[in-house]
């Protein structure tokens, strides 16, 4: 039986309205999947698969990567599964693909420019993944695999990854944005892959220029701030303009307040700790998509990340 069987089942994120808002989780491990069904997970939203490999010495195998990603597919049958490639450098290294010394990681050969440098890592994975979609898929328990790259800056880069990873036989691929300038031509990079996540830790460190793990600079690291909320506004318009899924998979969704932020500047699903999923599935049956839009310009219209919660939050409940 499945685990999803002994749990009561949980309603899919929803507006007032029924405009469909999937819920989705952030995972770092196969063994955590169940436990987010448990608590209404609709799929995977973002799969850390570095987090998988933080202590190797060397790349992992294609066979040492299926064994992770079959029973995570399989988890989720006929449910979305949204898996990054390895996002390694900065606050999470691998010793296989950080082989620089730098004195600015977070600005460095990490994510999608590292795993070029070692473009057969790259393959590896892709190969990795297709094989567990194919083995899954015949045994009757696959999941609608969806395939993204990490810090991805340009439509280059965006062009070379979609390529490579339909060059695998993967069939939906797409990109993280989480770097300026990638928002920035959101409307250019959806026009060359099959979809966007918005990676919000990094979009927002990297729009405020202060390092999100550096405490003296904290207070800079607020995904309410309008600057955040602007770019997330533009690549909500593309995503719509392109008709193309635009995800949110940074911790900003797990605010629920947030959250409906988020959906009223365009972003088509939510992805989260697990944790989190109930209080943001609560706040979103409460409000229509008129009410997310309207509470998202409210917020959009503040000086600063204090006062765009205050205005949403005053917006969110007249
Ligand atoms: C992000 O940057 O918002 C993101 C989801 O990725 P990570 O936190 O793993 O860098
Ligand atoms: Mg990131």
């Amino acid at each position: 039986a499945h685990a999803a069987a002994a749990t009561a089942p949980v309603t899919p994120g929803a507006l007032k309205d029924g405009t469909a808002v999937p819920l989705l989780a952030n995972l770092g491990k196969p063994g955590d999947a169940a436990a987010a069904v448990a608590l209404g997970a609709e799929g995977v939203g973002l799969f850390r698969t570095e987090f998988l490999f933080l202590s190797a010495d060397e790349a992992p195998t294609v066979s040492a990567q299926r064994a992770e990603y079959e029973p995570l597919l399989a988890s989720f049958p006929g449910q979305k599964v949204v898996v990054r490639m390895l996002d390694a450098g900065a606050d999470k290294p691998l010793s296989f693909l950080n082989d620089a010394d730098e004195e600015n990681p977070a600005l460095g050969l990490r994510g999608l420019r590292a795993l070029r440098a070692h473009e057969s890592i790259l393959r590896d994975q892709l190969t990795a993944l297709a094989e567990a979609d194919a083995a899954t898929r015949e045994r009757g328990e696959g999941a609608d695999l969806w395939v993204m790259a990490p810090m991805v800056a340009t439509v280059e880069e965006t062009r070379y990854f979609t390529a490579l990873a339909r060059e695998h036989g993967i069939r939906t691929a797409g990109v993280m944005i989480e770097i300026p300038a990638a928002a920035l031509l959101a409307d250019r990079v959806l026009a060359v892959t099959d979809f966007a996540s918005i990676g919000t830790n990094d979009l927002t460190q990297y729009t405020m220029a202060a390092d999100r793990v550096l405490g003296s600079v904290a207070g800079y690291q607020d995904p309410w701030h309008p600057a955040v909320l602007r770019l997330v506004q533009s690549v909500g318009a593309a995503g719509r303009a392109a008709d193309k899924p635009v995800g949110i998979c940074g911790e900003a969704a797990a605010d629920p307040l947030l959250a409906l932020v988020l959906v009223g500047l365009g972003a088509t699903t939510l992805s989260m700790a697990p944790a989190a999923l109930a209080d943001v599935r609560a706040l979103l049956r409460d409000h229509t998509l008129d009410d997310a839009g309207r509470v998202a310009e409210a917020a959009l219209a503040a000086d600063d990340a204090a006062s765009a919660r205050a205005a949403a939050r005053a917006a969110a409940s007249s």
